[in-house]
């Protein structure tokens, strides 16, 4: 018989094995623009622990310690194969599947902590800030031609293409490798084009991967 408590399985269930969430900041030009940032010469990688996940379009509670959230839409890559070293030309073979998600980022205090050159963990891996869509394969898609977008309460806040990237899908693979080994079911956040802004309490949001709907869920 178990004798986990009920949390205990739930967060089982939730987390059912261990994974990890790794992110591009500053990957689209106008973007990097929008935040006044520099272009980066190599990806700018941070990560989000794996409590960080939220899916099946469960809803994203807004936390108490900030006023301003901001949606940043992003491709996601699902690894499908353990691998570490990964020569770019390789990279291609570490995923199969793909899926659209929101890179949740609290606004002011990654500002604050930016502007005293401190790490961004808690701006960007608070819980919940990793929502992402069901997987779908990448076969289907033209990953260097690719339409996503954001619509919030209907109306359209981001687009982006995947051909507007600084750093591709397989050199992102081929770079993060050489710093973490990727294991299956790790999830890599691939960056946001431009058009981020605040999020509020009833905000529905709405991803597309081209004309597919990916996501669809509430801010509560
Ligand atoms: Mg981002």
């Amino acid at each position: 018989m178990s004798l986990l408590k009920p949390l205990d399985l739930f967060l089982q269930k939730k987390y059912h094995s261990l994974m990890k969430i790794l992110a591009v900041g500053r990957n689209y030009a106008e973007h990097i623009k929008e935040l006044s940032n520099e272009k980066p010469d190599e990806p700018v990688i941070f990560s989000k622990p794996e409590t960080a996940l939220l899916k099946n379009n469960e809803p994203f509670y807004y936390p108490d310690f900030s006023t301003d959230i901001h949606h940043e839409v992003e491709v996601v890559i699902k690894i499908s194969k353990m691998g570490k070293n990964i020569e770019e030309q390789f990279a291609h073979k570490y995923y199969e599947e793909i899926g659209l998600g929101i890179d949740f980022t609290a606004r002011d205090i990654q500002s604050k902590l930016k502007s005293k050159g401190l790490p961004w963990d808690l701006a960007k891996g608070f819980n919940d800030s990793a929502p992402v869509s069901e997987f779908v394969s990448k076969s289907d898609y033209d990953l260097s031609n690719l339409n996503f977008s954001l619509d919030i309460n209907g109306e359209r806040k981001q687009t982006g293409n995947t051909s507007l990237m600084l750093f591709s899908f397989d050199y992102l693979i081929s770079f993060i490798s050489r710093y973490f080994t990727l294991k299956t079911g790790d999830l890599i956040f691939t960056g946001t084009p431009s058009g981020v802004s605040p999020v509020k309490t009833g905000d529905h949001l709405t991803g597309h991967l081209e004309n597919k709907l990916m996501f669809d869920f509430e801010v509560k």
